[in-house]
C-alpha cells in the first residue's frame, strides 16, 4: 500500500490533434502528438506516438504552447505595502499566498519569480505538491538602505528597523554598510533565496525617495552582486531612472526591473551587457485604477503619472535596442489583473515578442532556458492548451484562463476544462479537495 502523503509521479500521457505553437521563431506545426513521460516531453510526432499505455488527450486542434512565466510577481502581495505587515498571522498570510499562487497557474503560468516577500516555503510546498502553483523562484527579503524604497517606517516614525521584525514576513529588510549589506545577502541565501532582490531607487507606493534617487552607494551593491555571483546566483533591482539604471548595469546586475523611464543610452547598455529588463505596466494601470481605494498614499500620485506617461515609451526604447524583455506584472493588490499585461504590451509589441518574454526569455531570467518555455523533446512537461492561436488574438491569454482549458506543469495536469469527465478525476487525484476551496 502507498504511504498517504507519498506524491505520485505525474501519469504518462499523450496529446493528440495538437498544433504546437514554437515560440522560437512563431511557427505553427499542425495535428502534432506530444508524448509526456517522467514529468518531460519525450516525443513529438504524428499520430499515435509510444506503446498505447500512456492516457490520450484529445486538443481537437487547439493550439499548445510553453506554460507562461512571470518574472516579477509578489505572492504576499497583500501585505507588501502595509505598513506593519506582521499584523495579520502567518498562517493567514501564507494561505493568501496559497490562494493567489492557484490563481496564477489557472491563468498559465507555470513559472513565476518572487521579487521580495515571499520565503522558500511557498516554493517547497508547491514544488513537494503539498499545494498547487506555479514553480518559484524566491528572494527572500528585498535588501533596502535606511530610508529606502523596502524601509516601510514613515518620517515620523522614531523606531529601530529591528532585524527580528524585519525577518517576518515583509517586502524588505534594511541593512547599511558593506558588511552588513553582505550579511543580509548571505542570510537571504541561507534562507533559500534563488536570487538576490535590491531596492535602488524609491517606488511609486513607498516613502522611501523618489523615482531618481540612488539607493545604496556603488560599493555596497557591488558587494552584493559579487556575494550573489559567488554564491552561484545573481542581483535583480528596483529602478526607474536611466541614470540609475546605467549604474546597475555598470555595476553587475543582471536583471532590472520596472526600468520605466530609461532613455536609448540605457537601453543600449543592458542589452550590451546581456541583461534583463522587466518592465510591469500592468501594475501603474491598476494602481491608477484601483489605488486610492487600495490606500495608496495622494504622494503616489505624481509619481504614478511619472511612470504611466513613460512606460509604454520605455518600452519601445527597449524593443528597438534589442533589450531581452522578461515578462512581469508586479500586481501588490489588484493580483486578479495578471494577464492584462498582455493586453497593455500588444499596444508596442508584437504577440510572439510578446509570447517570447513570458516563455523563452522567462526561461533564461530564472536561469532553466532550454527547460522550459520552449515545447521540445527533452524539455520539462510545462505547456498549456489555449482555444485558438494567440499570435491572432493575445487576448486568449489573459483574464483569469478561460480560453486555456489545458495546463499542465512538471507533466501533471494542473487544470482541464477540456470535453468529458477527465478533470475532475484528476484534480481530485492530485490535490484531493484544494481546489474547490479556493475556487
Ligand atoms: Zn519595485
Ligand atoms: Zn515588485
Amino acid at each position: 500500500m502507498q504511504p498517504k502523503n507519498e506524491v505520485l509521479p505525474p501519469k504518462d500521457l499523450l496529446l493528440t490533434n495538437a498544433d504546437i505553437l514554437h515560440v522560437e521563431d512563431g511557427s505553427i506545426s499542425k495535428s502534432r502528438s506530444l508524448r509526456l513521460s517522467g514529468g518531460r516531453i519525450v516525443e513529438i510526432g504524428t499520430g499515435h506516438l509510444g506503446d498505447g499505455k500512456a492516457e490520450v488527450i484529445d486538443l481537437k486542434g487547439r493550439v499548445v504552447m510553453p506554460g507562461l512565466i512571470d518574472a516579477h510577481v509578489h505572492i504576499l502581495g497583500e501585505l507588501a505595502h502595509v505598513a506593519d505587515p506582521n499584523s495579520k498571522m502567518r498562517t493567514f498570510q501564507a494561505i493568501l499566498g496559497a490562494k493567489r499562487l492557484l490563481r496564477m497557474l489557472r491563468r498559465g503560468f507555470t513559472t513565476v519569480r518572487d521579487a521580495g516577500g515571499a520565503d522558500a516555503g511557498y516554493r517547497s510546498a508547491v514544488a513537494e505538491r503539498a499545494m498547487p502553483g506555479p514553480r518559484i523562484f524566491i528572494s527572500g527579503h528585498a535588501l533596502s538602505p535606511t530610508g529606502g524604497h523596502g524601509d516601510k517606517r514613515s518620517h515620523t516614525d522614531l523606531s529601530d528597523p529591528c532585524g527580528c521584525v524585519h525577518l517576518h514576513a515583509s517586502f524588505g529588510r534594511v541593512c547599511d554598510g558593506v558588511p552588513n549589506v553582505l550579511t543580509a545577502a548571505r542570510d537571504e541565501i541561507r534562507l533559500g533565496a534563488d536570487q538576490i532582490k535590491i531596492v535602488a531607487s524609491g517606488g511609486v507606493g513607498s516613502t522611501g525617495g523618489t523615482l531618481h534617487t540612488m539607493q545604496f552607494s556603488d560599493d555596497e551593491i557591488r558587494a552584493v552582486v559579487d556575494e550573489a555571483a559567488r554564491s552561484g546566483t545573481y542581483v535583480m533591482a528596483h529602478v526607474y531612472s536611466s541614470e540609475g539604471v546605467k549604474r546597475l548595469v555598470r555595476l553587475g546586475v543582471r536583471s532590472i526591473e520596472h526600468g520605466n523611464l530609461i532613455e536609448d543610452d540605457a537601453a543600449r547598455m543592458i542589452a550590451e551587457a546581456g541583461a534583463f529588463l522587466v518592465p510591469n505596466l500592468v501594475a501603474y494601470d491598476s494602481i491608477s485604477k484601483y489605488g486610492r481605494a487600495q490606500g495608496y498614499p495622494e504622494s503616489a500620485r505624481s509619481r504614478l503619472e511619472e511612470v504611466l506617461a513613460a512606460g509604454a515609451r520605455s518600452l519601445d526604447i527597449a524593443r528597438r535596442a534589442g533589450v531581452k524583455i522578461g515578462f512581469g506584472s508586479d500586481l501588490v493588490k489588484d493580483p486578479e489583473s495578471q494577464s492584462n499585461e498582455f493586453t497593455i504590451r500588444a499596444e508596442i509589441m508584437k504577440p510572439i515578442e510578446i509570447i517570447q518574454s513570458a516563455t523563452l526569455i522567462g526561461a533564461e531570467i530564472v536561469r532553466m532556458e532550454g527547460q522550459i518555455g520552449t515545447i521540445s523533446v527533452g524539455a520539462i512537461a510545462d505547456l498549456i492548451a489555449v482555444d485558438g492561436n494567440p499570435l491572432e488574438k493575445i487576448d486568449l491569454l489573459t483574464g483569469q484562463g478561460a480560453s486555456i482549458p489545458l495546463i499542465i506543469k512538471d507533466g501533471y495536469v494542473e487544470k482541464t476544462a477540456l470535453e468529458g469527465d477527465f478533470d475532475r478525476q484528476w484534480s481530485e487525484k492530485t490535490f484531493g479537495t484544494v481546489e474547490k476551496v479556493y475556487c
